[in-house]
């Protein structure tokens, strides 16, 4: 369980300071930080709009943006070079569809957007998954060309599972885009009549209304994406609306997390020169300074921080949303493993064998019953665990019991369930520490379940 009683002597220096403070003298230029993952159906025009834009922010070269051009012309698949800024491998190419979570950054006025961007082939949603569990904040995307959007939504489409699964992962706000409205003459009643659509099945879905917003765009025509609406049939009715960027401008920005205790995820452990070894890692929560005493993991056994580096620079201060490496003294190289956390000794991580989560299941072969082992991964750990108990079907939406003890839990379902593994981890319920709290379950490489943590033993 959790204790906040030190384990070990820490320095005054360690003990008395201001996280806040000293990251403001360090980085007092730096905008703020965000993870965004762009969800919606296959084809709604994820890639081409979020190629788009990063275009248009000037996140990718004109140099690039002219090979992009110059080579999907001669493939006679111009429209989707903006859609190549995003999927850069060749098979993903020749496919047409965008496979993996891959990542860009687009600076706003305010703030710095790290985009995941995710697939929409209906069998790589697994891949999606680990982008949602770093997801602050969510754009949705729906074509709004007459019967595409109505297959996303209605029949089968994955805009609903999409929907359903970042709120699931805690993600509360939603920039909903009106995609390819180009495509029905930037009707008004079409734009009307979707978000009438969406809006009750969000609010079902558990979004709050003040935190939704609905936008009408073209991703091929870059119409409403970082500037007013410029085309009169939109103009006429949106007039000076909000564009896309404004949209994610205005995201209220996740709780700074600095001010939290220590929570740096290692995910990967090397000889480092001289004496000690070196790990790399995120950092989490809080901030870790140059000889700062740290707890390792599971063990919870003491360590220094003898260097600091983040992209090959030395570092005195690192702080939460950085990635970074650390050479740690004092140690037992055995007892860190990759996705162990280190953590803060005055307010260390509960370790435990056995936790519960809220989870949403999706894709199993054969329903889970009581104990069905799968691989859990947490940030960077994988580790072997069994469902020990299935305390509660709940309902997607509302979160209500709809059946306690279920002996079997199929697809779609929403339960809350208990975990063991066999070896103690590292982990927080997620109403502590989100970065921490979520999880995703595998089997066989596919993932069949991803939710929060919401009691440990
Ligand atoms: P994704 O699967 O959601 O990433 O969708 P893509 O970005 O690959 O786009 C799918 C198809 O829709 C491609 O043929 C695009 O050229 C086309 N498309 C994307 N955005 C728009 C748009 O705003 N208007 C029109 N008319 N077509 C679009």
């Amino acid at each position: 369980g959790r204790s906040a009683t030190s384990i070990f002597k820490v320095s005054k220096d360690q003990a008395h300071r201001n996280a806040q403070q000293l990251y403001e003298q360090e980085r007092s230029s730096q905008k703020s930080h965000m993870h965004m993952i762009v969800i919606g159906h296959v084809d709604a025009g994820k890639s081409t709009l979020m190629g788009h834009l990063l275009y248009d922010t000037g996140n990718v070269s004109q140099r690039v943006m002219h090979k992009h051009e110059q080579e999907s012309k001669k493939l006679g698949k111009q429209s989707f070079m903006y859609a190549w800024v995003l999927d850069e491998t060749g098979e993903e190419r020749a496919r047409g569809i965008t496979m993996d979570v891959g990542q860009s950054r687009i600076e706003t006025k305010s703030k710095i957007v790290t985009l995941l961007d995710a697939p929409g082939h209906k069998d790589f949603i697994p891949n999606m998954i680990s982008g949602a569990t770093q997801a602050d904040v969510a754009l949705l995307v729906v074509d709004a060309t007459r019967g595409e959007f109505e297959s996303g939504f209605e029949l089968g489409g994955q805009t609903r599972e999409h929907a359903i699964l970042v709120r699931s992962l805690g993600v509360n706000q939603l920039g909903v885009v009106i995609n390819k409205l180009d495509t029905v003459g930037w009707s008004n009643e079409r734009f009307t009549e979707i978000v009438n659509k969406l809006k009750s099945f969000l609010k079902q879905a558990g979004f709050k209304e003040s935190d939704v917003s609905f936008t009408p765009c073209s991703g091929l025509t870059g119409e409403n994406l970082t500037k007013p609406a410029q085309e009169p049939a939109l103009k006429a009715w949106y007039g000076e609306g909000p564009h896309l960027l404004d949209i994610i401008d205005h995201f209220k920005v996740p709780e700074r997390a600095i001010d939290r205790p220590l929570r740096l995820s290692v995910s990967d452990i090397y000889k480092g020169t001289g004496s000690g070894f070196c790990i790399s890692g995120r950092i989490e929560t809080g901030a870790l300074c140059l000889n700062d005493k740290v707890l390792v993991g599971a063990s919870r056994e003491q360590a220094q921080v003898k260097s600091l580096s983040m992209d090959e620079l030395s570092q005195t201060s690192v702080f939460a949303g950085d990635q970074i490496s650390v050479t740690l003294a004092g140690v037992d190289i055995n007892n860190i493993t990759v996705g162990c956390i280190i953590c803060d000794p005055q307010m260390p991580i509960p370790v435990t064998t056995r936790f519960q989560c809220r989870i949403i299941v999706f894709n199993v072969k054969v329903p889970i019953t009581m104990g069905y082992p799968v691989l859990l991964h947490h940030q960077s750990l994988i580790e072997p665990a069994v469902v020990c108990k299935l305390t509660a079907s709940i309902h997607k939406s509302t979160g209500e019991v709809v059946k306690k003890k279920p002996r079997c839990l199929g697809n779609n379902s929403c339960a809350l369930v208990e975990l063991e593994t066999s070896r103690p981890i590292c982990i927080e319920r997620y109403a502590d520490f989100k970065e921490l709290g979520r999880i995703m379950l595998r089997v066989s490489g596919v993932t069949i379940a991803a939710g929060m943590v919401t009691k440990i033993r």
